[in-house]
């Protein structure tokens, strides 16, 4: 169901004038299709580019804009400044451009060639001022984009628009999501509620209810044979003791997922929210059910938390192909020691095995809260390495995505009672600082995590929807942090732009 990073692609543009003459021309297409190819080809970009056009005139650059905010395929342009291009011609189009933009500041020639160097090559090789006065204007017009500099063949600034890319993908998918929150919300619960009117208008998903009524119609009419099938999966993919295997409680558990799939698929969901308070017809609180669909790229929220369920999806769609996982998150439990502090985090089932280390368990517990039977689930430990915390925050006036950058570490001990998949983390710079800005910055105790994408993709994104980023990172100190968010408080007051 998760639309393919290969089905996007993005468009090279390059700007230049008439001034220089045909042969000059000539050398900027021939040279900006060579750049764009080397970008097609690259591994660290996993969409199309497609050498659109050299624009020389203020209706060739509005008429690729156009084109672009027309294209179903075209998830954002990447301009380049060959030679000085005059940026007046830029405004219309950087108006009505409703894609996201990349700015990639480079040169066709990397090294001057001290010896050769005369005026043709001069005029040739102007992206140092060229790309300034395009800046100039972007800024002037207050446009949203990401500034790249680097010469094309170096593989850093591949790397960058490939993240920026990824960004687009999730952003251009974004427009277009359907979350279903089924059962509504977690009685009294506050910060998984907001605002989805301004949510949509925002980031372009919709969210809309559904009754219990309308899954467990799908639920009830999974035949016994495709249970049976599905159980036959479980056993091959995860470790299974023999009771577990036969009993009534997985038989459950697989009817559910079948069910929810069914429900997904026929809706064309690309995210959920469910909450244990609201399953009236239902046996169990789905647990591997959700668990295996996060893993196939669905969003998923529990307790009705629509924000983190799309913002989940976006970053599935984000991270395809890359190593490490990204998952649905709780901020559980503490292990508070002097010096060295850290999160267990967790859920009461739903955790995503795409950030599992080894082959996961397959477990039938009591859940403990809900009062419904107990839920099979999968449970596996999380290997150590850099991850994200991120959390998408209604703020009342704004929304706000709030990162914490933590690093996965081995608890060294066994947890032989903990029924629940579950990652110790140590929050840079530290728990004391983290949790004191992650707070006051009004982050919630869900979150999407990430091993596979890293802050820079979360920036990239927060640039496309025109949100506040707050990064809680190595530097980050409380009292710089709370400034930040003062600030941040007057800047979105008075400037509310849109990519
Ligand atoms: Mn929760």
């Amino acid at each position: 169901m998760i639309r393919k990073l290969e089905e996007f692609e993005v468009w090279f543009v390059t700007g230049s004038q008439h001034l220089y003459g045909e042969e000059i021309l000539q050398n900027v297409a021939s040279h900006s299709g060579e750049i764009a190819q080397a970008l097609n080809v690259s591994p660290h970009i996993p969409v199309r580019v497609v050498y659109k056009a050299v624009v020389t005139t203020p209706d060739q650059v509005s008429q690729v804009a156009i084109q672009a905010n027309a294209s179903e395929n075209c998830i954002g342009l990447v301009v380049w400044m060959h030679t000085f291009s005059p940026a007046k011609m830029w405004i219309r189009a950087l108006d009505i451009l409703h894609k996201p933009l990349a700015h990639f500041h480079t040169q066709y020639n990397s090294e001057i060639p001290w010896s050769e160097i005369d005026m043709d090559f001069m005029n040739e090789n102007q992206s140092a001022h060229g790309g300034r006065e395009f800046g100039f204007m972007a800024t002037r017009m207050r446009k949203n984009r990401k500034v790249i500099v680097g010469h094309w063949q170096e593989e850093e600034a591949r790397r960058r628009i490939g993240i920026w890319t990824r960004a687009a993908a999730g952003w251009h998918v974004l427009q277009q999501t359907k979350v279903a929150r089924i059962g509504d919300n977690m009685r009294e619960v506050a910060v998984t509620e907001g605002d989805k009117v301004e949510a949509q208008m925002r980031f372009g998903f919709s969210v809309n209810g559904y009754g219990l009524g309308d899954l467990v119609k799908h639920i009830d009419q999974v035949s016994d044979a495709d249970v049976a099938r599905l159980i036959k999966e479980y056993a091959d993919q995860y470790r299974i003791e023999k009771k577990v295997l036969d009993s009534h409680s997985l038989a459950d558990s697989a009817r559910i997922e079948l069910g929810l799939r069914s429900f997904l698929t026929q809706g064309g969901f690309g995210a959920y929210t469910n909450t244990f308070e609201n399953l009236h017809g239902m046996k169990q609180l789905p647990g591997i059910a959700s668990q295996r669909l996060m893993a196939d790229g669905y969003g998923f929220g529990a307790e009705g938390d629509w924000k983190t369920a799309a913002l989940l999806h976006a970053a599935k769609v984000m991270a395809q192909g890359l190593e490490g996982g990204t998952s649905f998150m709780e901020d559980y439990t503490y292990d508070f020691r002097p010096g060295r502090s850290r999160v267990l985090g967790s859920h009461m089932l739903e955790i995503c095995p795409s950030i599992a280390s080894g082959q996961p368990r397959c477990e039938v517990h009591p859940l403990g809260i809900g009062g419904k039977e107990d839920p099979a689930r999968l449970v596996f430990d999380v290997a150590p390495g850099q991850a994200i915390n991120v959390s998408l925050v209604d703020m009342g006036n704004r929304f706000r995505l709030l990162v914490n950058e933590v690093d996965v570490v081995s608890p060294g001990e066994e947890l032989p009672k903990l029924p629940v998949a579950r990652v110790l983390w140590d929050p840079r710079p530290n728990l004391s600082v983290a949790a004191a800005s992650w707070i006051l910055g009004g982050g919630a105790h869900h979150t999407v995590f990430s091993k596979a994408i890293t802050t820079e993709f979360i920036e990239d994104f927060a640039e496309m929807a025109g949100v506040e980023l707050v990064v809680i990172d190595q530097e980050t100190s409380v009292r710089d942090f709370k400034d930040k968010l003062r600030w941040n408080e007057v800047y979105f007051h008075l400037f509310q732009n849109r990519m």
